[in-house]
């Protein structure tokens, strides 16, 4: 694989064309109780690229009274909508591209309601669905002493792009919500990796402290370390202001996000500097 890390170790955003995709359901899964992994497939997927393990596609749904699917052209500006025709939409990780077989898997963490959740668990081989981007990558060299990843069930998608990436002899340590063991998943890494679950055992997912609760009492290894942290958004700035605050992470090496947050539909926060 292309080495694309700068030798300074600051993380480095790679833009790509955007382009939006009609792709077809070929395959559903259910992986674990709360996650559904579907495969898109289709032609248009020929010169898709995802070089980076947090980034992001957006994923357009159909109109579920018509089963019609409306995209945007693209334009000088970006994305260019017809005329009050904007369907729903939503981030979702690019889990896994397979150039060869033009397949493309996406990882859905099952929650109570939200159209998206909605047509996943509707979900049939046939069905269509659109796909932009993404538009960008951010790449996080992999050399640094270790790795934390810390995440909910919607982080378990880029967690594991990141630990399938990391090489022989890098260091990883995670740290993942789910609801129970049930939900727990196994990684494919090269990396050394200590890795810790906590089980939300019932409770309302993004309510809880036991990702937190968890961290604090974590001994952690020494060195320098990239923290990339992704869950509900008031959770992950916590976590982002205990690692910097108390645990001397590097502000620049922390990366932390709000996959979604409680009570808004569609949001993406970053708690960055
Ligand atoms: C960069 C990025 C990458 C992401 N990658 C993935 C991914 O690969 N897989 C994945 O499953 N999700 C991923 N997410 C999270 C996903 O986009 C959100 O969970 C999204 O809100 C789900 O849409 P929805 O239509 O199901 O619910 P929405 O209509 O957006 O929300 C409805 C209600 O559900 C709540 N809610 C939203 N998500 C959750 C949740 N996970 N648990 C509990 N309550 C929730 C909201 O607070 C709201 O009250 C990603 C988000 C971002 C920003």
């Amino acid at each position: 694989m292309t080495d694309l890390s700068p030798p300074d170790r600051t993380p480095r955003r790679v833009r790509h064309e955007l382009r939006f995709r009609r792709l077809t359901v070929q395959a559903v899964q259910r992986v674990t109780p709360h996650l559904i992994r579907i495969t898109l497939a289709g032609d248009d997927l020929a010169d898709f690229t995802s070089p980076g393990f947090d980034d992001h596609a957006k994923l357009f749904f159909p109109d579920p009274a018509t089963g019609r699917l409306t995209l945007p052209t693209v334009g000088p500006e970006g994305p260019v909508w017809p005329e009050g025709a904007r369907p729903t939409m939503r981030d979702y990780t690019p889990r896994r591209y397979n150039p060869a077989a033009r397949t493309l898997e996406i990882d859905f963490a099952l929650h109570d309601a939200g159209p998206a959740t909605q047509w996943a668990e509707r979900a049939q081989p046939g069905d269509i669905l659109g796909v932009g981007g993404p538009r960008g990558s951010f790449i996080v060299p992999t050399d640094f002493d270790w790795h934390l990843l810390i995440g909910d069930d919607t982080a378990l998608p880029a967690i594991a792009r990141r630990l399938a990436e990391l090489p022989a002899g890098a260091r990883a340590v995670v740290l993942a919500e789910v609801d129970a063991a049930a939900d727990e998943q196994p990684f494919a890494t090269e990396a050394e990796l200590t890795l810790q679950w906590v089980h939300r055992q019932g409770a309302e997912p993004g309510t809880g402290t036991a990702l937190l609760d968890a961290l604090q009492a974590m001994p952690l290894p020494a060195g320098d370390f990239h923290a990339w942290v992704a869950c509900e958004s008031a959770i992950a700035k916590a976590l982002r202001a205990h690692l910097v605050g108390q645990r001397g992470a590097n502000p620049k090496w922390v990366r932390a996000s709000g996959y979604w947050r409680r009570g808004a539909a569609a949001t993406h926060d970053t708690h960055d500097e």
